[in-house]
């Protein structure tokens, strides 16, 4: 495995900003240096932005010179792609092998765990919003066209492109084991041609929303604490974005998490 990283999440909060995105469509024109973009962008906060990039797996950053990685070159490509028509059953859907896991680095908010990326192929494109009552925790978000499944700690990203990325893995064996599941899962429901309706859904409540909170209680979203701010968010009172430190870097897998377990709220 080579290293690298990570999510949705990830990269979804990397992509949450103009300026970000701005430096995403620059790289897909051609490579730049850090001072190109730095003159285009501004050097406020350049570092920061190039950080959270680099930290999403997105772009590769070499002294001065800014470049997309693979996985960026990709997702920028299924960006611009019209998004697919969902099926309306599994019928024709090829079984999905796993046939690489590119990249593994450590966790920004727990360095004994890992970040990955891996792809099955061939793509699930519009068969992949049929498989989310297959798994108890898992949303199909269609704004980033992307399965997201909860699995314990482990957030598992899985786009309609066939890359898949985790969060929270112990270690390579882990990474196989959840991928391996994943794809027998998904082929199981392929082969029956059914996707079965899930044996429970799981309700988040604001206890579960706390843990992932900064716990500062620093009054900044307007709560007089966190655990007050997660009884607001669960009740639909408040917003995620209103807690602004988990924007700092050292809590953006915690930001992932939230934003995935926002989903079943
Ligand atoms: S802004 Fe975030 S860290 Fe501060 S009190 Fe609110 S929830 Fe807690």
């Amino acid at each position: 495995m080579v290293g690298g990283q990570a999510d949705v999440k990830l990269v979804s909060n990397a992509m949450a900003n103009a300026t970000r995105r701005k430096v995403m469509a620059m790289l897909v024109e051609s490579n730049r240096t850090k001072a190109e973009v730095g003159k285009a962008i501004g050097q406020s906060m350049l570092d920061y932005h190039l950080q959270m990039l680099q930290q999403a797996g997105l772009i590769d950053i070499k002294d001065d010179a800014l470049d997309l990685t693979e996985f960026g070159k990709n997702f920028m490509e299924a960006k611009s792609e019209k998004p697919v028509e969902t099926k309306k059953d599994l019928s024709g859907t090829p079984l999905v092998q796993v046939t690489e896991v590119r990249q593994l680095l450590p966790c920004i908010a727990d360095a004994s765990k890992f970040r990955i990326i891996a792809r099955l192929q061939p793509q699930l494109s519009g068969s992949l919003k049929l498989l989310e009552p297959l798994f108890p925790r898992a949303r199909y978000s269609e704004k980033i066209g992307a399965l997201i499944i909860q699995r314990g700690s482990i957030l598992i990203t899985l786009y309609s492109t066939g890359n898949v990325t985790m969060t929270m893995i112990k270690n390579e064996d882990e990474a196989k084991e959840v991928l391996n599941g994943l794809k027998k899962t998904i082929n199981e429901a392929i082969t029956s041609g059914v996707t079965p309706v899930p044996r429970e859904k799981i309700k988040v409540d604001h206890s579960e929303i706390y843990k992932y909170l900064p716990k500062t209680d620093c009054k900044i979203c307007g709560e007089q604490s966190c655990y007050a701010f997660a009884i607001r968010l669960v009740a639909g009172e408040t917003a995620l974005d209103k807690c602004t430190p988990l924007l700092e870097p050292r809590f953006a897998t915690s930001l992932e998490t939230l934003r995935a377990l926002r989903e079943y709220l």
